[in-house]
């Protein structure tokens, strides 16, 4: 988010763009992301959000020289109850005025677009063409290439420590290598938006989470262009990795982390026993994964909100400070299209669309509550596959 923020404010003019990285770039909750990047969200702001997030990362590569791995495979979405299918066919005439194509399928040609799994509990399922995956890495370097190109610097190993102030707005920060006088500083300190927020008084919302995913051995019949898939009734998703299958999900149950004991560019122990419950579920999706040899078991932090939205724009507590953060697993799917958001916000001194939904100000007192808002983003995670009312 950091570097997509960068990009898009050197890309509109800004002069004078510096991006501060305390350890080296990626090494938040970016190098453990599995690379999923669907766009279908319940507002259409947000959705064209990330629909420029998957324009950017077709186009960087041709513009920056430096790949993005993106791979346009589609996204497959499974329904196993009536309601489920309703769920899908409401998304599905909302993508639609959204501008975003999506088909409804039957359990047969969800079948044949994932042979591997089975679908005799399907009702029925949807596809999205334009999803696809990525390499988060590469989008990064992408992205910080492109900054580069466009003016702006970035400086690895380097924390920033405080904001200072005059007149009740931002007139610099303080780093470990010292001071550099600005009029905007963008907190996208990730899972440590919240710690870093309480340094200048700002409150941002953001509670670190365990989330993990699996890779398997290749397997056989798993080609190179499957679409990613989301199985919400077994709160698992899965995409191609090298040849295997990387698969996710959703505990119920999620384990809350201290950032402050987490260091960057380091995963978290993997929790086999944790894991187990979507094991369990994902077996009876796809069988060939119980006989597949397993290479890794991911465990990695990531900032969740009290809402599941992520968190975009000034706070209002301090003029000239901007928040980017908090993107409940799905960071590398916003970050193109929200970096750009916050730069034009940042430039046009408001949004140049209708974000009200990341905005930061939808955040009432409770926020400061820090209980209130763990208990919050832990039912938020657990029910990430909840099924959607309509609205
Ligand atoms: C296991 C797992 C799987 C995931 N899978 C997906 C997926 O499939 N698709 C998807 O879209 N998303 C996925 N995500 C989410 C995604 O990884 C994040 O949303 C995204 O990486 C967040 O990017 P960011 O730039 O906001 O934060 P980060 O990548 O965490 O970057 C924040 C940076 O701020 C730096 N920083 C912090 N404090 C300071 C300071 N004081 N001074 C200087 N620098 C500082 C940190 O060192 C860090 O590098 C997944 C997450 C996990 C954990």
């Amino acid at each position: 988010m950091g570097c997509s923020t960068a990009y898009h404010l050197a890309k509109l003019g800004q002069r004078d763009v510096v991006l501060l990285e305390r350890h080296t770039l990626t090494s938040g909750s970016t190098f453990h992301a599995a690379g999923l990047v669907g766009q279908l969200r319940s507002s259409a702001s947000v959705t064209r959000l990330l629909g420029h997030s998957v324009a950017l990362y077709e186009s960087l590569e041709a513009e920056t020289g430096q790949a993005t791995g993106w791979k346009r495979s589609g996204g497959l979405r499974l329904a196993c109850s009536r309601e489920r299918m309703e769920e899908l066919e409401r998304q599905s005439r909302t993508a639609r005025t959204f501008g975003l194509e999506m088909h409804l399928l039957t359990p047969k040609e969800a079948h044949r677009r994932w042979p591997l799994i089975e679908v005799d509990d399907l009702v029925g399922a949807a596809f999205v063409p334009s999803d696809g995956s990525a390499s988060p890495a590469d989008v990064t370097q992408a992205l910080a290439r492109g900054a580069r190109m466009h003016g702006a610097t970035l400086v690895e190993r380097c924390r920033v420590t405080g904001v200072n102030l005059r007149e009740g707005r931002v007139a610099g920060v303080q780093t470990e290598s010292g001071a550099i006088v600005c009029e905007i500083v963008v907190n996208c300190a990730g899972r440590w938006a919240s710690e870093f927020g309480r340094i200048a008084s700002v409150t941002v919302p953001v509670v670190s989470i365990e989330h993990q995913f699996l890779i398997t051995e290749p397997i056989e019949g798993v080609p190179r262009d499957l679409p990613t898939l989301r199985d919400p009734d077994r709160l698992t998703y899965y995409k191609e990795e090298t040849g295997g299958l990387l698969m996710g999900g959703y505990e119920p149950n999620p384990v809350v982390c201290d950032p402050d004991a987490e260091r960057p560019g380091e995963l978290l122990p993997p929790d086999f026993d944790h894991f187990q419950q979507l094991a369990d579920l994902a077996v009876g999706r796809v069988p060939a994964l119980e006989h597949a040899g397993i290479r890794q078991l991911v465990n990695g932090a990531e900032g969740f909100t009290p809402d599941g939205q992520f968190i975009l724009g000034e706070a209002p507590e301090l003029r000239g400070y901007y928040v980017g953060a908090g993107f409940n697993a799905y960071g590398i799917a916003a970050a193109g299209g929200a970096g750009r958001a916050l730069a034009e916000w940042i430039c046009a001194g408001e949004p140049t669309s209708d974000l009200s939904p990341v905005d930061i100000r939808r955040f009432g007192p409770s926020c400061s509550d820090p209980a209130w808002v763990r208990s919050r983003a832990i039912e938020l995670y657990a029910r990430h596959y909840a099924i959607t009312r309509a609205e």
